[in-house]
């Protein structure tokens, strides 16, 4: 059997190490950015000099010989879903037995007057790490950034490390306000500040100028503010990226959709990863989920259903994590940016540094349903066995300690954060469990 893969990401490349697993299919794996897969999620890291590119390679460039995945670059245009043949840009058709697309997400562009000036880019590809270091090699005097999400702090990071002063307009009133909840966004607003971005919140880009094909500034929507810049990041959201299936027939709305088992509409063809819309999601889960993870968890998922064990996608306790400037970041479970009524909500923040534990439950079962963490690392595992075994938050707290997978300190976040449960309370709860590895792995096995 012929196993053609679309794209050569996370979800892609998961899909095809999982087949190889499983079966001895003959595997073929196109992309058209580049000729083994990456960690898009460590795109930055290349341009601040931390990494090179081979650093940031999924495996070593032996590996997909090795197991018999053969990586070819180049773009496929079209899928023939009658008979079953792809076409590349290069001329060849290819005919496939089953196709998986995954083909990723692209950076959303809104219309803007001047949006496709020379200097105007978003950042998802490698090629748009390429283009922006070429603007930076010319000189930048300032860039502006609009969009206030997890790409665009990213790229005000970038920039920030080679000492390009940087505007980050925001619409919303507070950075990422309509994921994070007020008092992590609003430290995040700070730590933005505190590192010399000129940060304008609850402001839009009306305009983009040029001259001579390239951009010279930007027009703010609120308060009509010229800024002169030789850069715009566009880092207002991604999109899915399914151009090519524009006349194959295959069913698409904002992205392919498919059912729970990753199948189209289409016979034999599947898709995995950013490219996807469930049309059923689980309760509670979005029907794009364009995350790292969930592209991970879907390859491996198509590639048991194609090898002859049909199992459903299940995207399991949410998980995510990301970087604001130094602060690290991580949710476990469902920390919604407005607490619902029937959820309490646990926060502790340390009085100097940017630092914070936020732990949810439900108020009536007293459940434990996420956790939210900055500036201090907890054990996925752990807290995934919490929300699941909707464990009860003074259990939960009790046993804090177990989560921490911070090497130092660690008694006091946990013993701050319960001597606020208890003062809240009036209850006086201890911390039980040690943070020893032997005493976590018990709990995970047990
Ligand atoms: C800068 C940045 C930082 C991020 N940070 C995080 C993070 O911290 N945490 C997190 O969870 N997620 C993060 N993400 C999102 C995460 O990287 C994506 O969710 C994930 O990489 C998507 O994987 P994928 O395999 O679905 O698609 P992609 O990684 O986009 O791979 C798809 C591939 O298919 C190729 N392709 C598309 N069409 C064709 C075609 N017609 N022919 C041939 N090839 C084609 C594309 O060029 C691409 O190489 C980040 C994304 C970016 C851009």
């Amino acid at each position: 059997m012929h196993i053609i893969i679309i794209g050569n990401g996370i979800a892609g490349s998961s899909a095809a190490r999982h087949i190889r697993k499983n079966s001895d299919h003959v595997i073929t794996m196109f992309s058209d950015e580049t000729d083994y897969p990456f960690s898009r999620t460590a795109l930055m890291y290349l341009y601040m000099g931390h990494m090179k590119f081979d650093h940031i390679k999924l495996y070593e460039d032996w590996f997909w010989a090795k197991n018999r995945i053969k990586i070819i670059k180049d773009r496929v245009n079209s899928i023939d879903t009658t008979n079953k043949i792809i076409s590349l840009n290069k001329g060849d058709n290819i005919s496939y037995d089953k196709l998986i697309i995954a083909t990723g997400s692209k950076s959303n562009k809104f219309g803007w007057p001047g949006q496709d000036l020379e200097g105007v880019q978003g950042l998802y590809h490698l090629q748009d790490l390429e283009s922006m270091e070429i603007a930076s090699e010319k000189g930048i005097t300032r860039a502006v950034i609009v969009g206030g999400g997890l790409i665009g702090i990213e790229m005000a990071e970038m920039f920030h490390s080679r000492h390009i002063p940087v505007t980050f307009l925001v619409r919303e009133d507070s950075f990422w306000n309509i994921i994070l909840p007020k008092e992590e966004s609003e430290m995040v607003n700070r730590h933005i500040v505190a590192h010399g971005i000129v940060l304008k919140l609850g402001e839009e880009l009306a305009e983009i100028k040029g001259q001579d094909g390239k951009v010279k500034s930007v027009i703010c929507k609120s308060s009509g503010e010229e800024i002169s810049c030789e850069f715009v990041g566009l880092t207002v959201g991604v999109s899915p990226n399914i151009d090519i299936l524009r006349s194959s027939g295959i069913s698409t709305n904002r992205g392919i959709i498919v059912d729970e088992y990753l199948r189209t509409s289409e016979d034999d063809i599947y898709a995995v990863g950013d490219c996807v819309e469930l049309s059923d999601p689980k309760p509670g889960r979005l029907k794009i989920e364009a995350v790292w993870y969930t592209g991970r968890m879907m390859g491996e998922t198509v590639a048991k259903t194609i090898c002859g064990d049909q199992t459903a996608y299940d995207p399991g306790i949410w998980f995510n994590s990301a970087k604001f400037f130094d602060i690290e970041y991580q949710v476990y479970g469902d920390i919604p940016a407005i607490i619902p009524e029937h959820i309490t909500s646990l926060y502790w923040q340390h009085a100097t540094e940017n630092k914070a534990i936020r732990i949810n439950f439900d108020t009536a079962t007293e459940s434990v349903t996420g956790f939210n963490l900055m500036g201090i690392r907890y054990r996925h595992a752990v807290c995934e066995k919490w929300i699941k075994e909707r464990t009860k938050i003074e259990t939960v707290l009790e046993h804090l300690s177990l989560a921490n997978f911070d090497p130092e300190f660690f008694e006091a976040y946990e013993g701050a954060f319960i001597a606020m449960y208890n003062q809240k309370s009036g209850k006086s709860l201890k911390l039980k469990a040690r943070r020893k590895l032997v005493m976590v792995k018990q709990f995970l096995i047990g």
